[in-house]
């Protein structure tokens, strides 16, 4: 199989790490994630000129024609960086449940205007009590008239204050964690009846804690199937979490390069720790982790499109457990190598394992995904 990026691919690689060089030194970063909204809406808008928020659309959703390998390239480039512009929350997410479940009309009042940088998305499926199950969802959507009703509360919702639009999961019928009756509805971010309580995350990021208040919305805010949203929602995630793993891989090879350096300079009993065989052993397994974490990320990003659910599933559940086990023990490894100076806020090192920690939690830890993988090997 030959696995080398096109032409257009390797432009659009060189053109993300050129991004991230530029617009994401440490201190830059540290001015970023500082700013009012946690991000900044010249580099949102440098973005969209560069074709990235659209590039893994459809033509005829008005995209430019990629897919998850162009989202995987700019991803990897963005985990080098901690990029905290909210690519994943309005174009993966977002953007990839309305071009997914969307009508043309929403396509247009959405995908479009987002894709030109004008708009951004938040999703909405996390509760208190959810864990990493989907379908364990209890806000409610009750029809009122012609339209709905949504209340009930959202946690963790990531670009939540920034969003024009949020996507919300909700339940239409059935049983708290019954796959069958759930539906999506898209939000205005200031729809009366809906609060928000907006933090940041440990790897610098913004969610919130989100309320509705018997929140009104029209017919039209239903995206997709009423009661069949969670087929629709299952792919998003797993896409969003091949992209995640793309995001990983960046950090893991930052965070081994900074390691690397930081043993060849480090001076202990007159020489670098570097030259002791232990440090250089452990170097190696780091580099070995990044590398199967690699791998297992490209092989999800070429299964993702798959017709058959269970491959897509599969894939994206295998990489995610290698993620996990390679994220952690690169992070661990950077730290002790480090020493003391490993965990603070000064270096790098401790923001990348952070984002490498916060990667593993997202859409379900290593057990989760390890569970999941068996449990669908076994079905097979
Ligand atoms: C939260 C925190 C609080 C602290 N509080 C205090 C305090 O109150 N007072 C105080 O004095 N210090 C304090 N320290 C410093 C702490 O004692 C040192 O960080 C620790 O001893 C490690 O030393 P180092 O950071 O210089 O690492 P280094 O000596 O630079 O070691 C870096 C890496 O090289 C490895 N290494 C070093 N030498 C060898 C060798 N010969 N062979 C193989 N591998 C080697 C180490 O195992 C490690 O992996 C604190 C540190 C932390 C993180």
């Amino acid at each position: 199989m030959d696995l080398s990026l096109s032409d257009e691919q390797k432009q659009l690689q060189d053109a993300a790490e050129r991004f991230v060089r530029d617009k994401y030194t440490f201190e830059n970063r540290r001015k970023i994630a500082a700013a009012e909204r946690g991000w900044l809406p010249e580099n949102w808008a440098q973005m969209a000129e560069l074709g990235w928020l659209g590039m893994s659309f459809k033509e005829e959703d008005g995209g430019y024609g990629g897919g998850p390998i162009e989202t995987m390239i700019v991803m990897e480039q963005f985990g080098k960086g901690l990029v905290l512009e909210p690519f994943l929350p309005t174009v993966v997410l977002g953007g990839g449940l309305i071009a997914a479940a969307g009508s043309k009309a929403q396509k247009e009042a959405l995908l479009a205007p987002m894709i030109e940088g004008k708009k951004q998305f938040a999703f909405a499926w996390l509760e208190r009590q959810s864990r990493y199950n989907l379908a364990d969802v209890s806000l409610k959507a009750t029809k009122e008239g012609k339209g709905w009703s949504l209340s009930g509360h959202k946690g963790v919702v990531y670009n939540a204050a920034s969003a024009d639009e949020i996507i919300v999961l909700a339940r239409t019928a059935g049983s708290p964690r019954e796959e069958k009756g759930l539906t999506l509805f898209v939000v205005d971010g200031k729809a009366k009846g809906l609060s928000r309580r907006d933090y940041p995350t440990q790897d610098a990021l913004r969610a919130s804690e989100l309320t509705f208040d018997k929140v009104s919305v029209g017919a039209d805010a239903v995206l997709g199937k009423v009661d069949g949203a969670f087929p629709v929602v299952e792919e998003a995630v797993d896409r969003a979490i091949v992209a995640l793993c793309a995001e990983a891989t960046g950090c893991m090879d930052a965070i081994n390069a900074a390691t690397l350096e930081y043993i060849k300079t480090r001076k202990q009993f007159g020489q670098p720790i570097g030259k002791f065989q232990v440090l250089q052993h452990r170097m190696v397994d780091c580099f070995t982790n990044a590398q199967e974490a690699r791998s297992m990320t490209l092989m999800a990003t070429l299964k993702i499109d798959d017709k058959d659910p269970v491959v897509r599933r599969k894939a994206a559940s295998g990489a995610k457990v290698q993620i996990g086990k390679s994220g952690k023990f690169c992070g661990q490894s950077a730290v002790q190598m480090h020493g003391g100076m490993g965990v603070t806020d000064e270096l790098s090192v401790s923001h990348y394992f952070k984002r490498l920690t916060m990667i593993d939690l997202m859409f379900g830890n290593q057990q989760h995904h390890l569970t999941r993988y068996s449990h669908l090997a076994m079905a097979a």
